[in-house]
């Protein structure tokens, strides 16, 4: 039996990925298992307090696994995870893995706007919190979402503050300790490595965020194939900076694909540059995923002479497009390789390879795609394939790509082609000569913000809601450091005046996470119109671009 509205691969794409090696038939924990039993010792996790090794971490998902049972979890259910980069995320995570119970993977940034959708969408039974991080209590705000979540039984807080009725994972991790019992229960409740393992989440073209179920087999194909193109081995030193709940960290090559080289992740959860320096020269790190905004800062960063940043072999950049002349800068200016990679939480993933690549193809591409059982195509409007080297959208099917979300059949008979490719609403190039892909724009209505994706249309629909609002539609506006920002523009009711911050309160109000929140407001007669009558973001966008462009020409 299998989750219900998860949408499985077809039987002959499942049978020919098994055939070929892509899936391995083991689940994500068994995979973490054995590298624990090849390498004992060694250490497996760094985060700032603590260290653990191998076993270390083998022993205390298995104990917290239990924990989870013990406490009325069972598998299949979901559980929203809303961790920062601190060891009870990776615990937890394997922990559930192991039992089959879904982590659904959401930022610590999410407010009560998401986290209550998504825990209805996927009728959560559990939700892992911190006690306080960054200023924001999360047990006050655990109340309102179980309050609203009917489905929702079990609280789990990560720190030493828990109150009466929620769970305290490090009692609950210490709870188990019979070594029988443990192996038993694990044994009992292995899930199928073709289940969905985790849900992802989208950065949502039409509105909330869509739920992404990655399976055992493919999750685990994703890390070695990029953990492969990206020379990870049991020397390397992970730095896992970007939120865990990104795919990019999870398991590009992540946390995951450095697990199962039997090398070392050290977590952060500081993205300032100054921290980032000391801990690649205290740990030693040798690799690191970061998105580009990320790269420029640590360029930039006049001081970073005064750490030794020796020790660092590959950054990978991805998240967002990398402009070739940062792209430049890395090896002079680092000492290290880049590579750069396209991926998305659905699946496909696209790398330049550090090695073999000529410099061109590292600078202005994002490479090829990760495994050979992946099919892209470049089509047109039409859906039909367009010339070689031509710009159009990028479809993807694959031994890691997803066939649905979860969820959404209506919203699937969209993004997935009867013949079952995804449609990425990337718009991209093959770079005949390479035969490598560039990143050209994307036709889904969506803001990049320095990675992280945001839907125009949850926040058009959100600011429709002023009471003062005409008519509104937010579209990306060009920015140096973090690529795109958001900017709304807005026709007012008779008579009205609104400012940003106003506009801003009143977003903060319905509870969406800060980072989607316009950078600038355009107030405007009207809203330019497409021939079929719709709103023009193509011209808004022109518009802004143009208007940014003089307004830094003036400043020069
Ligand atoms: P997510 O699923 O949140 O990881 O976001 C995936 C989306 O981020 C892709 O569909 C692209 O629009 C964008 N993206 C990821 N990597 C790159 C890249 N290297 N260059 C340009 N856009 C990227």
């Amino acid at each position: 039996m299998v989750l219900a509205l998860f949408v499985p691969y077809p039987k002959e794409f499942a049978e020919e990925y098994k055939r070929k090696g892509y899936w391995a038939g083991l689940t994500l924990g068994e995979a973490l298992d054995e590298v624990a039993a090849v390498f004992p010792n060694k250490e497996a996790l760094v985060a700032a307090d603590r260290r653990l090794n191998y076993t270390q971490l083998k022993d205390e998902t298995d104990r917290l696994a239990v924990g989870f049972l013990d406490s009325g979890l069972k598998p299949r259910d979901r559980v929203i995870v809303q961790l920062p980069n601190i060891v009870e995320f990776v615990c937890c995570y394997y922990a559930l893995l192991k039992i089959g119970v879904i982590p659904v993977m959401c930022l610590p940034q999410h407010r009560f706007s998401e986290i209550s959708y998504i825990a209805a969408q996927c009728e959560a039974r559990g939700y892992i919190i911190p006690d306080v991080y960054r200023r924001f209590d999360y047990l006050k705000f655990a109340e309102e979402i179980k309050e609203a979540t009917p489905a929702l039984k079990n609280v789990y807080v990560a720190g030493e503050n828990c109150p009466a009725g929620f769970i305290n994972l490090q009692e609950l991790m210490q709870a188990e300790t019979d070594p029988e019992r443990i192996s038993t229960l694990l044994k009992e409740n292995r899930p199928a490595p073709m289940e969905a393992a985790v849900f992802l989440l989208s950065g949502g073209t039409t509105g909330l965020p869509k739920v992404i179920p990655r399976t055992h087999n493919d999750y685990l194909y994703t890390m070695k194939a990029t953990a492969l193109q990206s020379g990870l081995s049991k020397y390397s030193n992970y730095l896992a900076i970007a939120p865990l709940a990104h795919n990019m960290t999870l398991s590009c090559p992540g946390i995951g694909g450095t697990f199962i080289n039997g090398g070392k992740v050290i977590l952060s959860q500081s993205v300032a540059v100054k921290d980032m320096c000391a801990i690649i020269e205290k740990e030693k790190v040798t690799i690191v995923g970061l998105v580009p905004a990320l790269i420029i800062s640590l360029l930039n960063y006049e001081k970073k002479e005064e750490s030794d940043l020796s020790s660092l072999v590959s950054i990978i950049s991805g998240g967002s497009k990398l402009n070739p002349e940062v792209a430049k800068r890395v090896k002079p200016e680092l000492g290290c390789n880049l590579i750069q990679q396209f991926g998305m939480a659905e699946g496909v993933l696209m790398q330049t390879d550090d090695l073999s690549d000529e410099e061109r193809v590292i600078f202005e591409t994002i490479g090829r795609p990760v495994s050979p059982a992946d099919e892209i195509r470049i089509v047109d409007g039409n859906g039909l394939d367009v010339p070689p080297g031509e710009v159009g959208e990028m479809i993807c099917r694959g031994a890691y790509t997803i066939r649905g979300y979860y969820k959404a059949p209506e919203h699937n008979r969209t993004a997935i082609t009867a013949e079952g490719f995804f449609r990425s609403g990337d718009l991209m190039r093959l770079d005949v000569e390479s035969g490598c892909y560039i990143v050209e724009g994307r036709i889904k209505d969506m803001i990049n913000r320095g990675g992280e994706n945001i839907s125009a249309e949850e926040l058009d629909n959100l600011i429709l809601s002023h009471p003062k609002v005409d008519n509104a539609a937010v579209v990306a506006m060009p920015d140096p450091l973090l690529g795109e920002k958001c900017c709304a523009y807005i026709t007012l009711k008779e008579k009205q005046s609104l400012t940003l911050e106003e506009l801003n309160s009143f977003l903060l109000s319905k509870q969406i996470a800060k980072f989607k929140l316009p950078e600038r407001l355009e107030i405007v007669a009207e809203l330019p119109l497409t021939n079929v009558g719709k709103v023009s973001k193509r011209e808004l966008k022109l518009d802004i671009e143009a208007k940014i462009k003089q307004e830094n020409a003036a400043k020069e």
